[in-house]
């Protein structure tokens, strides 16, 4: 490291210019969920690289304070020998040739959190699409995973589902590239492995640019407000295409969540070596499906839409959201979010 030549004056803007090569590798995290083992930017030996960062990892491949409440802009380069495509969060704003190479340039307009942030590396070809609104669509797909594309294909249609249901899509562009061996949120374009395309996980995965990428959550402690949501829409989405009411579904999983909870402790009690465990998508779920019951339809999707476009870019935690619905209710919730959130026995609903 070096210092700076001379001190910064305090509240002045200042350009930092941060050069930096290497050979990056991922980082054996010690996590319980085996898809979050391997953390970071990994790459293989016929040249594709792929990174997954959450709840950290970005450190792996680029100069970060690697924290979810610290977003940025980013302009994204990324140049690769002709026939290999280089895929990143933003907005996809074309490619440039230069003898055997070929340069993919992405842009982001609205910070992002750099655990949702992408780099991957593969013979991607490139389908568009237009989703609701105009929106434009990119899906990134390899010829041997060609398979996948009518799921891919469903992007346009969940958007509009989740528009219907959460809100505009904060996000000038979407898009879903399949690589990986998960499924994660990364800003404007999804990250889907082959194993985890289904139509259900697009849409959870959709619903968290609404929950987690444009109002993020202030620490991971504050995780649940990511999957809660979420989950929540995932699950409403599946009641609404399946047999059964939102009643029904929800019942289905009160008896799942007890086991979660009894194993892997409260959803607000952050477990530093269980991230992103099942108890914080199913009790806060629950929470949620709580507090409509409580409200009635209407006014718990008006508050959930409002939420999100009153936050929108901003990072969010359990006392603004619980001060915020007892304002937007005129009730007090506190005691029922507190107790969903905190009880290490699953507690009874309504
Ligand atoms: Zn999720």
């Amino acid at each position: 490291m070096s210092s700076l030549p001379a001190p910064l004056p305090a509240d002045h803007g200042a350009r930092v210019v941060v050069r930096y090569h290497g050979v990056p590798e991922p980082y054996a995290s010690g996590q319980q969920r085996r898809d979050l083992a391997l953390l970071g930017l990994r790459s293989a030996a016929d040249g594709s690289a792929w990174a997954l960062q959450e709840p950290f990892g970005a450190f792996t491949w680029f100069p970060v304070n690697d924290h979810p409440s610290d977003e940025a802009l980013y302009d994204v380069a990324i140049t690769v020998p002709k026939g290999w495509a280089g895929v990143a969060h933003g907005t996809y704003r074309g490619r440039t040739e230069m003898g055997r190479t070929a340069t993919y340039h992405w842009k982001s307009a609205d910070p992002v959190a750099c655990y949702v942030t992408l780099f991957t590396v593969d013979r991607y070809r490139m389908y568009r699409a237009k989703g609701p609104r105009g929106i434009p669509i990119t899906y990134w797909v390899r010829r041997e995973d060609r398979w996948d594309l009518p799921v891919a294909r469903r992007l346009p249609e969940l958007l509009r589902w989740m528009e219907q249901k959460a809100g505009p899509y904060p996000f000038p562009s979407a898009g879903l590239v399949v690589t990986s061996r998960s499924g994660m949120e990364t800003q404007q374009m999804i990250t889907m492995g082959d194993d985890f395309l289904r139509p259900e996980v697009v849409l959870h995965e959709l619903a968290h640019h609404w929950f987690g990428n444009s109002v993020s959550p202030r620490t991971w402690r504050d995780v649940w407000l990511n999957e809660g949501f979420a989950m929540y829409f995932e699950i409403q989405w599946t009641a609404d295409h399946s047999p059964g009411s939102m009643d029904d579904h929800m019942a289905e999983i009160r008896s799942r969540e007890k086991a979660m909870r009894k194993e892997m402790g409260s959803p607000g009690d952050y477990r530093r070596d269980w991230f992103a465990g099942a108890n914080v998508y199913y009790g806060p779920a629950l929470m949620l499906h709580e507090i409509r019951k409580r409200v009635g339809d209407e006014r718990f999707f008006a508050m959930t839409r409002a939420w999100v476009q009153e936050h929108r870019n901003t990072s969010q935690d359990r006392a603004s959201f619980t001060a915020w619905v007892n304002q937007h209710t005129g009730e007090d919730f506190t005691e029922l979010i507190d107790t969903w959130l905190d009880s290490r026995a699953s507690p009874r609903g309504s």
